[in-house]
């Protein structure tokens, strides 16, 4: 059987290193970091993630505040909402949960934060940064992905890597990061042909689809490294609500030499990184105005 890639050890990680620093401006008697957080709507997905990163802000910190606007908001309250807080000097980051009601332009949207307060990196000017290999921030989950298998000892280089997704939020970044670690990287999504023997060729495969058991032992070969984002919802006969990955995690775990469970694996790393990014974002202010 694989080795199990848990979050959990290689968050604490990431954490430990957001602690000290908190503990020196603590010590420096400065003000602290703080993470705004604004929910559109009542999506119970959404809420579980926000109450999430709201409670790790807490434990570690972190000011925060979380603002709540009803579903069907107008566009432009919610554009003054992040403009004022892009101004707002107290704030350090915004953070705009996803996904938004379709009656509002998310793009627009990212592009009202402020670019040094960004710590999802979705700003158009911070994305164009990731893809010249010099991000300000990294975006949360495809860098927990890199922390993960760095801090499981997994080099990229060399490495053929297979990312199944295309979205702004994994796909797309992943591979920017993939490639600055020097793998060979291939993207597949819904028009892929041959998606099975694509997988098959990955050292590192990453599915991030969002369909559960999307990857079979079929799609990996001997040996590889499975790295599972995908996040789904299933009623089990018992009537339980459980999470289920995009991989069929026990036929796939005994062939491979090492797979990420979901829950457990990804998800942690992307909220240590969010913290991380809180506090990148933080420095990234107070280097403009020469602090
Ligand atoms: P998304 O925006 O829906 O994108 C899904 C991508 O997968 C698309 O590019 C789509 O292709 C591709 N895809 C879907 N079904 C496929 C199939 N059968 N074969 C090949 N490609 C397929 O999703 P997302 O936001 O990237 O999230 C993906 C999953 O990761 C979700 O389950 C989400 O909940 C989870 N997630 C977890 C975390 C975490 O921290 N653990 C963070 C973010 C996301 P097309 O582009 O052709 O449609």
């Amino acid at each position: 059987m694989g080795k199990i890639l848990l979050g959990k050890p290689a968050a604490e990680n990431v954490l430990d290193r957001v602690r000290q620093r908190l503990a020196q401006i603590q010590g420096q008697g400065l003000r602290m970091p703080k993470l705004a957080v604004i929910q559109v709507g009542d999506d119970p997905a959404s809420t579980v993630y926000v109450r999430n990163k709201i409670k790790t802000c807490e434990k570690l910190g972190i000011a925060r505040e979380l603002f709540r606007l009803e579903k069907d908001v107008e566009e432009d309250e919610l554009l003054r909402l992040v403009e004022k807080l892009s101004a707002d000097e107290e704030v350090s980051g915004i953070l705009v949960q996803l996904p938004l009601p379709e009656a509002i332009d998310a793009d627009k949207v990212m592009e009202r934060i402020n670019p040094l307060k960004d710590v999802d990196c979705l700003h158009p000017e911070n994305v164009g940064r990731l893809w010249l290999g010099k991000p300000f921030v990294k975006p949360c989950t495809p860098a927990g992905i890199i922390e993960l298998l760095e801090f499981y000892g997994i080099s990229l280089d060399g490495k053929r890597a297979v990312i199944i997704g295309r979205s702004n939020i994994v796909g797309k970044p992943l591979l920017a990061l993939m490639l600055q670690k020097n793998a060979t990287v291939t993207i597949c999504h819904t028009r892929t042909k041959e998606l099975k023997e694509v997988a098959r060729g990955a050292d590192v495969l990453v599915v991030a689809a969002g369909r559960a058991r999307l990857v079979g032992a079929d799609f990996v070969r001997q040996g590889a490294v499975v790295i599972d984002v995908g996040v789904n919802r299933e009623v089990s006969e018992k009537g339980e609500e459980r999470l289920v990955g995009d991989v069929d995690f026990e036929a796939v775990k005994e062939k491979v030499y090492a797979i990420s469970p979901v829950p457990g694996g990804v998800g942690p790393m992307t909220i240590a990184m969010l913290m991380n990014n809180v506090i990148a974002c933080y420095e990234g202010q107070k280097k403009e105005v020469g602090a």
